[in-house]
């Protein structure tokens, strides 16, 4: 079985895999259109209605239509509430992939099990949990969360027949290109730098802002809309003060905002209580109206391209502009006046797809050539492939190559593609400061940081005969790492408890920190002296609890019983 590539955007999804060639390519559901809206409509208690069709009811029915759940992967607190049932991101957003997956089968006739799911770079560890919850919910097998702008890479740098791009000579005298990924989508954004070698993928810095896409170019226009809808008509409602106005002005704005990417000037028209206005807007206003939100952008893309300067990349080979949001003239004009670069637009709406679906067919591969050599005993079953000998990596490359009926050197370089990245954000721990006593993050990963990651750090007890140890794992919140406790958020928390008496203060604890590529963040503390196997209860206190998630796995199994 395939494993399939999803893009899960913002505001569009869509799904991909390879076919034979190895080439990629985006499945087209029952509608024909290769992207999917992600808008989920609770139509009632029962029925959900995913798509171009939620998309249409959202203004007839808006307190039941929900929009861009994408911002809120990650936030427990946050709930959707419809017909009397509530839902979680990662509840909604298993919805659409089911949807999207089902209406893929139709069209392909081949069933999704198993899929790669992509999720902005500057995703942290929450977010990226919830997505494979997501997936989880929706019965895939959430084979891996790659980066967005991994995934745009991959399709730019090898999703070509012809092979890897057109690469210089390198600082190593390996050849390489450096590609500046800039990923202006519907919700999110992400700068990324990275480095494309011949079957390597490095990510040099990442920078961005989940809270910032298409759909705050949309607020803005909404506002501009409904200021002069109100003025022209004095005696009507302000269409945002009602929730039918707002959603058919949202989709007013989104269509003129789409069609001023290719001409000067549009005409809204916005009726509302009985008052029509037909308003023109013009490029020109919409650019200084959100000049704010682009310049939010070029000032990430600037702190990202520092970041990777100080990781010695002296110039950005390739501009690429990716997300549905970067067709917008401005963009490109700024990236050519403000940053000095000559960006180009690729594949925006379906390159992430179709580089989750090459990183798919890498992932199956590895699967099958690594089984084999396990199954031989040429390897642990928790070894990495690239510790396997090379001769024998070569024969069970081979051997799968043979029985998939796939040319040699098309398994040979899906295998060997390696991709390194790095962290988006910093973790650490809280712990107390010798001198004042206060509660402090101690940083053991930082921004920008190499995955896989594998630190350890030392603490000492804070005093003699110390029972418990309380650990709390946190998320740096700001670009900067702060030893401020106020900027971080709680990520998980536990405690080493019924530790002997007799140690004294200061008696060591070591704390280790592990992440692999796809993010997820594993911790270890010990304390070392007391030389006892100690346990970590670790409850995660910022995602969802495991009651929680039997509970709402619970309610969707309910919802499918009830639908089938
Ligand atoms: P994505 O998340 O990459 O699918 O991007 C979707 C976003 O791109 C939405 O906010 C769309 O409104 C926006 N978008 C798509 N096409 C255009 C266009 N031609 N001009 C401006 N924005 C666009």
């Amino acid at each position: 079985m395939p494993v399939h590539g999803i893009d899960l955007g913002t505001t569009c999804s869509a799904v991909a895999r390879c076919d034979r060639d190895g080439r990629p390519e985006v499945l087209v559901g029952l509608t024909g259109e290769p992207t999917v809206p992600s808008v989920v409509l609770f139509a009632t208690d029962r029925e959900h209605v995913v798509g171009e069709g939620a998309r249409r009811q959202a203004r007839l029915d808006p307190d039941h239509v929900c929009a861009l759940v994408k911002r809120r992967m990650g936030d427990s607190e946050w709930r959707f509430v419809a017909h009397g049932r509530s839902w979680s991101a990662a509840a909604v957003s298993s919805l659409i992939l089911r949807s999207l997956c089902e209406d893929a089968a139709f069209g392909s006739g081949e069933q999704v099990t198993s899929a790669v799911i992509t999720v902005p770079a500057y995703f942290g560890d929450e977010e990226r949990r919830a997505t494979r919850l997501a997936g989880t919910y929706a019965g895939l097998d959430v084979v891996d969360v790659l980066s967005e702008p991994i995934a745009a890479a991959l399709s730019y740098g090898f999703g070509r027949l012809d092979g890897a791009p057109d690469l210089r000579k390198g600082r190593d005298d390996g050849d390489y290109e450096t590609v500046l990924v800039y990923d202006l989508g519907g919700g999110t954004f992400d700068a990324t730098v990275i480095e494309l070698a011949d079957r390597r993928i490095s990510v040099l810095a990442v920078d961005g802002d989940h809270q910032l896409g298409g759909a705050d170019w949309d607020e803005r226009i909404c506002l501009h809309l409904s200021r002069r809808f109100c003025a022209e008509n004095p005696d009507a409602e302000d269409p945002l003060d009602d929730s039918a106005g707002s959603q058919e002005l949202v989709i007013a704005a989104e269509r003129a905002k789409r069609e001023l990417s290719d001409r000067d000037s549009t005409e809204v028209v916005v009726a509302h209580d009985g008052h029509r206005s037909t308003i023109t807007l013009t490029r020109a206003e919409l650019e200084d109206m959100t000049s704010a939100l682009l310049r939010r952008t070029i000032d990430l893309t600037r702190s990202c391209l520092e970041a990777a300067a100080q990781r010695g990349v002296a110039r950005v080979d390739r501009v690429l502009m990716v997300g549905g949001s970067s067709r917008m003239p401005m963009v490109e004009r700024a990236l050519r006046t403000e940053l000095g670069l000559v960006p180009e637009l690729h594949d925006p709406d379906l390159a992430v797809a179709k580089g989750a679906a090459l990183y798919g067919a890498k992932k199956e591969l590895e699967r099958i050539v690594g089984s084999d050599l396990v199954t031989r005993g040429r390897l642990r079953p928790d070894q990495p492939l690239d510790e396997a000998p090379p001769d024998e990596l070569d024969a069970a490359c081979r051997r799968a190559a043979d029985a998939l009926a796939l040319p040699l050197a098309q398994v040979r370089r899906q295998v060997d593609i390696r991709v390194d990245t790095v962290v988006s954000r910093g973790f650490g721990v809280l712990a107390r400061n010798a001198m004042t006593g206060e509660l402090e993050p101690v940083w053991l990963v930082h921004r920008n940081d190499h995955l896989p990651i594998d630190v350890q750090r030392s603490f000492g007890t804070v005093r003699p005969d110390q029972d418990a140890i309380e650990l709390q794992v946190v998320e740096q919140q700001s670009q900067v790492a702060s030893s401020r406790i106020q900027d971080v958020k709680l990520l998980v928390a536990g405690a080493i408890d019924g530790i002997p008496p007799g140690y004294d203060a200061g008696s060591e604890v070591r704390v280790s920190f592990t992440m692999g590529f796809d993010g997820l963040l594993k911790v270890l503390a010990y304390h070392v002296q007391a030389g006892l196997p100690l346990t970590l209860t670790a409850q995660t206190g910022a995602t969802l609890s495991q009651a929680e998630v039997a509970r709402e796995r619970d309610q969707l199994q309910r919802t499918r019983r009830r639908e089938a």
